[in-house]
């Protein structure tokens, strides 16, 4: 059965502009709103009749792991089907055990999966209710969010602060309430949260509070917002049975989360952006660009940088500039200050970029590198070196976990990486589940995409052989290129090419 989620009309979508609506008040589309009481359907929360090879024995070490409260390292092949696997096998876990399972994915586009299967095991009968968030910018109610970069959650707690978002008074807690009845994807949820003038993502995060599954990004729990995550979803580490997806991308996620950079570019900004509202402020930085643009060279190349050296030089250029015994603190505290009044108008976040650079500049210093680039991109950057610095503590505490990837060789080195603990985590390598027979691996010598060899003789060789390949095939063909650049020059020299229609991907292609 399927109701409105807005009038409670029991409801026979009708499709609009591609979307299937409800015909009596015009919103939402194809959702699942039942009593999701967490009942295994009668087949169990396995959607389909039986496992495929490989997919059983991951299913079985997966069950093996999550239930002993360990972790399982799965090196297992795309097509496998690991997305239901990993569903199954935590959902038994957390139903039994009163735990919320995390489904984390480094893209959008693989939330689509995780919630496509889990209204795929409520089809079969089980009801299991799931919340799916993406970043809080990306579903933030207000048109001008998508301007603010790093300093979004500045924005964000200001514009609540000051009651000035209309949609941060709303009635959370009741849609919360309707939301965690409803297996949806995140456009949904905040077509839904928009209707009721309410904000999507913390609607979303209460209603996790009461659901079996929240698919979100990585950084949700491996990074410096997790807390604020369980709070909202009133959970400790200990509750999370965490499923990490594509688990390759997580080391370089984190090194990227805690990094951060400083330009002069961006401190003539943040001298400009002060002048109106601080003349004092706007002085002191540029001293600190004069000094600044001192350490730089002409030349292209890096070098490691001193967290001490740059701190002395902004605390000897504030003090010259304003003849008072400032410190680093004085100045952040100064930043954010009128970084505050500077958003609240509606200005740039450029000195609360500014403000959480010099505060990680000044804090962090396990596992992280900081690099002085001159040249013409001069700047001065902070960078992680160690991802398990952050990811060890959180296996640590988290209640098990399955850390998936068709591409995770060799385990060893990614459980080294992300600092999980010898004594309870366990390796598995699973089979492809189609026929070796079906594959066929052909190389061609003298192609080559390495980029010093990239070249109009080199392109022509590509559009000649896909060319050839695809006329002597009875079906399709799929191109997978290593950069934009280079599929739009393959395809320029097929441009006379007509034996089959050609689709091309671009990089403005939404989800
Ligand atoms: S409360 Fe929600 S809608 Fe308002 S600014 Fe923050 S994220 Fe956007």
């Amino acid at each position: 059965m399927v109701f409105c989620p807005t009038c409670r009309t029991l409801m026979k979508p009708v499709t609009d502009g591609g979307e299937e609506v409800c015909p009596l008040c015009s919103t939402l589309p194809n959702i699942q709103i039942e009593s999701s009481s967490g009942v295994p359907g009668k087949n169990g929360l396995f959607p389909f009749e039986k496992a495929r090879k490989g997919q059983e024995e991951l299913l079985k070490d997966a069950r093996i792991a999550l239930g002993e409260g360990r972790h399982l390292l799965a090196n297992a092949p795309t097509g496998l089907g690991k997305t239901v696997v990993a569903l199954t096998a935590s959902l038994e876990v957390a139903l039994r055990e009163d735990k919320l399972v995390l489904f984390l994915t480094s893209k959008q586009s693989q939330h689509k999966a995780a919630i496509d299967t889990i209204l795929l095991m409520n089809k079969s009968g089980s009801k299991i209710s799931a919340v799916d968030v993406i970043s809080k910018q990306a579903m933030c109610q207000l048109p001008e969010a998508k301007k603010y970069s790093r300093a979004f959650y500045e924005y964000c707690y200001l514009k609540v602060r000051t009651k000035s978002c209309p949609f941060s008074g709303g009635e959370c807690k009741s849609v919360a309430e309707l939301v965690s009845q409803m297996t949806m994807h995140v456009h949904q949820l905040v077509k839904v949260c928009k209707r009721y003038g309410v904000c999507p993502h913390k609607t979303a995060l209460m209603a996790a509070a009461k659901s079996h599954v929240l698919v979100c990004d990585y950084n949700y729990i491996f990074s410096d917002i997790s807390q604020q995550v369980l709070t909202r979803v009133e959970r400790s580490m200990g509750d999370l049975i965490v499923v990490v997806d594509e688990a390759h991308n997580l080391p370089d996620r984190i090194r990227s989360h805690l990094c951060g950079d400083l330009s002069p570019r961006q401190l003539r900004r943040a001298i400009k952006d002060s002048r109106t509202y601080d003349r004092a402020l706007s002085s002191l930085l540029r001293a600190v660009l004069r000094d600044f643009l001192k350490i730089f060279k002409e030349k292209e190349g890096e070098e490691k940088a001193e967290r001490a050296e740059f701190l002395d030089l902004v605390i000897k250029a504030i003090r010259r500039a304003s003849r008072k015994e400032l410190t680093v603190m004085d100045l952040i505290a100064n930043l954010e200050h009128i970084g505050e009044k500077v958003l609240k108008e509606g200005g740039s976040s450029v000195l609360m970029e500014m403000a959480n650079f010099l505060r990680s500049w000044n804090e962090m210093d396990d596992g992280m590198v900081r690099i002085l680039t001159h040249g013409k991109r001069k700047k001065i950057s902070y960078k992680l070196l160690d991802p398990s610095i952050l990811s060890g503590p959180v296996f640590k505490e988290i209640h098990s976990s399955l850390v998936m990837s068709g591409t995770l060789h060799p385990l060893s080195m990614y459980a080294d990486l992300l600092g999980l603990e010898k004594d309870r985590t366990s390796f598995g390598n699973y089979p492809s589940p189609f026929p070796k027979e079906n594959r066929s691996i052909v190389v061609t010598p003298g192609l080559t995409s390495l980029y010093s060899k990239r070249d109009e003789r080199m392109y022509r060789a590509y559009a000649d052989n896909i060319s050839s390949i695809a006329e002597s095939l009875p079906g399709n063909l799929a191109a997978f290129f290593p950069s934009y650049n280079f599929l739009q020059q393959v395809r320029e020299l097929m441009n006379n090419w007509e034996a089959k229609p050609i689709l091309m991907e671009s990089s403005s292609l939404t989800k």
